[in-house]
């Protein structure tokens, strides 16, 4: 007799769940496989990893993220930068400037973060008189007019007041009201102190500029003129902000060596004024050393720039030229 084997019921069961339960896992590991893949290819997507791969720290690139208004797109089209972070942590960095700055300091390693930072906000990396702004005449008391910034020959200040023969030299000296009212109640203190200061130049038209320009030209040439004198409307003495000054006794030369320099460089500021060419800081206001030039910007500006040592181009750059974008 023909004996049927059967398989028990439930053998058969317990191959259907063991295969169940290999697709399951299967499956599962097919998703976690499928998922890790593509959680990494988002991951390689990230700036963080294509920081990493540029050579960056992690706490560089940490960093680097928290930057606001970075351009992480432009910072990765450039090589692994040493420099990158101290730029981006100099108190006058501008967000606007940074391709600048790196082409910069890549072209003149010498040079610091802080002067590169300086040198690039203030267009000091354009030779004189290239690329030259129209000065914002809207900033009225705070304007800029340097070997970067003009004004034309038509701008004139309409409050010009023609200043007293007790505090000037000659009879033609003219200032903006401000600017004088400002500089008699610096005479006056620092007369109480036994020391004078005279107005010796101030303001002086695009024409007067030019004459003089003009003059130079022709007795001295065009090399030592260039040294020597501003172009005309690239001379702070148009603005009627600027005063030469000077103290019986002292010439141009000697000034420096002066009570009357000593006590303005402690007190100028307190009255608007500040140094406007202070010694080794030709390559940012585009003037050498001048003890005797003295400009008013009023007294908050006057006390920033007092406190943090830096140029009025500087300060202009920084706070005023980019009141919007920093
Ligand atoms: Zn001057």
């Amino acid at each position: 007799m023909e004996e049927k084997i059967y398989l028990p019921k439930d053998h058969k069961n317990k191959k259907e769940i063991a295969i169940s339960i290999i697709v399951v896992i299967i499956v599962t590991i097919a998703i976690l496989v499928i998922g890790s893949m593509i959680k990494k290819a988002k991951y390689h997507k990230t700036y963080e990893y294509k920081l990493l791969q540029l050579g960056y720290t992690k706490e560089e690139v940490k960093t680097l993220l928290d930057y606001e208004n970075l351009d992480l797109d432009y910072v990765l089209t450039i090589e692994k930068n040493d420099k990158l972070i101290p730029i981006l942590n100099e108190k006058y960095y501008l967000s606007k400037n940074l391709k600048k700055y790196i082409d910069y300091q890549k072209a003149n390693t010498d040079k610091s973060t802080t002067d590169v930072i300086a040198i690039i906000n203030t267009h000091n990396d354009d030779d004189y008189y290239t690329n030259e702004i129209a000065s914002n005449q809207k900033k009225n008391l705070k304007i800029l007019v340097n070997k970067h910034y003009h004004v034309d020959d038509k701008y004139e200040p309409d409050d010009l007041v023609k200043v007293s023969n007790w505090y000037s030299y000659g009879d033609d000296q003219f200032v903006r009201k401000e600017a004088y009212d400002e500089f008699v109640s610096m005479f006056n203190a620092a007369k109480e102190e036994d020391i004078k200061i005279i107005i010796n130049s101030s303001y002086r038209s695009y024409a007067d500029q030019k004459a003089t320009y003009d003059d130079f030209i022709e007795r001295y040439g065009l090399e030592t003129t260039e040294a020597l004198a501003a172009h005309p409307g690239n001379s702070e003495h148009q603005t009627g902000l600027a005063i030469d000054v000077t103290t019986p006794g002292y010439n141009t030369k000697t000034f420096d060596t002066s009570e009357a320099f000593t006590w303005l460089s402690n007190n100028a500021y307190k009255y608007g004024y500040i140094m406007r060419y202070p010694k080794d800081k030709e390559y940012l206001t585009g003037f050498d050393y001048e003890s005797w030039h003295y400009r008013y910007v009023g007294k908050d500006v006057a006390k920033y720039i007092h406190e943090n040592n830096i140029t009025y181009d500087e300060y202009y750059a920084y706070f005023e030229e980019n009141e919007n974008e920093k």
